[in-house]
């Protein structure tokens, strides 16, 4: 069985065979179909941000069939149609009941199944992981699984899992954007794209997107944005300003620096809300201007789109299969597995939004 392995930071990544255990209690083997290529994945590769152990089986976006499940298992069964949710969600505990399951507090983010045993193994030897959708096969805790409706592509709907539940839900369930609203998104890659989805859903009357990839804009636009502001070009703020008449009432970071989410907060009216939902570098620290900050606005994180991937998967399928979520614009291609570090270069060109690893 192969699966994609990350060593270590600017190497390219490998794609290696593995042996894979049965699923345990409350476990399920799941034959994976689409696993996008997401940049929180390449975030390793860059060194953008450091991971606490090494080597590991890498991916944490994708969707796929139940197969086999181990004991005591409730939520899934043989046959189902799965998306993998990036957190593992208990259900019971305090976070978890008041409806915040991204920030469960049962369990550890580690690159182990949650008894901290692998399921992995290379050449016989124990080999590091967390829901590793890059991979042929997988086995991981029931808790990460959300079973959604037979019939929406499993190729498309792997991304409602990362890039379209963080958007989306950082509009819709984080900073809960008003109908008649104006939206200012700083970086329209898979993530940006759809915090511009989520805002169409949520109703805004404007929605601006900022990037610096003539690609992008043009997705931005095909996705709902109202107006494009090239960042190469002209000040994002000062426009965002103009379009907006004194500021936006929600600005979105969708690139993961500290310089770009005090633009966001720039570029709020007072009284506005600006949301962190890129990744920081590990380490980093974020220094906005008092006084504006006393003006009544906001800065608040999205982390994974504060998702009830419970109710939030079913309900994404939903709107796909009734036309109103845009999946297949999302995806510029799709490619085998072996080509991950090729989807990866694809991404940093920006020539694509989107690249899905299929596993025929
Ligand atoms: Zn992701
Ligand atoms: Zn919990």
């Amino acid at each position: 069985m192969r699966a994609v392995a990350f060593y270590r930071p600017h190497a390219r990544l490998v794609v290696e065979e593995f042996e894979l255990e049965e699923p345990r209690a409350g476990e399920a083997l799941v034959e994976m179909v689409g696993a996008g290529a997401c940049h929180s994945d390449f975030h390793h590769v860059d060194g953008h941000v450091t991971p606490p152990v090494t080597p590991f089986v890498m991916g944490h976006e994708g969707a796929g069939v139940v197969r086999e499940v181990g004991p005591g298992v409730r939520g899934v069964a043989p046959g189902d149609h799965v998306v993998f949710s990036i957190d593992l969600m208990c259900g019971h505990c305090r976070n978890c009941t008041l409806g915040s399951p991204t920030l469960c507090l049962t369990y550890e983010r580690t690159a182990t199944m949650p008894d901290g045993t692998t399921r992995f193994r290379k050449d016989g030897a124990p080999f590091l992981h967390g829901p590793a959708t890059f991979s042929e096969w997988t086995v991981v805790h029931e808790d990460r699984l959300v079973k959604i409706r037979g019939d929406v592509p499993l190729e498309k709907a792997c991304l409602i899992g990362c890039g379209v539940v963080a958007g989306v839900g950082a509009v819709v369930n984080r900073a809960r954007v008003e109908p008649g609203s104006t939206v200012a998104v700083f970086g329209c890659g898979g993530v940006g794209l759809n915090v511009i989805q989520g805002a169409v859903l949520a109703s805004a009357s404007v929605i601006i997107a900022v990037d610096r990839v003539g690609f992008k804009l043009e997705k931005a636009e095909e996705m709902g944005a109202t107006h494009v502001v090239d960042a190469g070009r002209e000040d994002a703020v000062r426009r965002i300003g103009e379009i907006t008449g004194g500021g936006a009432d929600y600005a979105f970071e969708v690139v993961g620096f500290p310089s770009i989410v005090r633009q966001a907060f720039e570029s709020v009216r007072p009284g506005g809300t600006a949301v962190m939902v890129g990744v920081p570098p590990t380490g980093s620290e974020v220094s906005v201007d008092a006084g504006e900050l006393m003006m009544s606005r906001s800065l608040i994180g999205a982390f994974h789109g504060a998702a009830r991937a419970r109710v939030d998967f079913p309900w994404l399928a939903d709107m796909y299969a009734a036309g109103r979520l845009k999946l297949d614009e999302l995806i510029t291609r799709y490619r085998p597995l072996e080509e991950i570090n090729e989807a990866f270069e694809d991404m940093n060109r920006g020539v694509t939004a989107r690249t899905v690893l299929t596993f025929v």
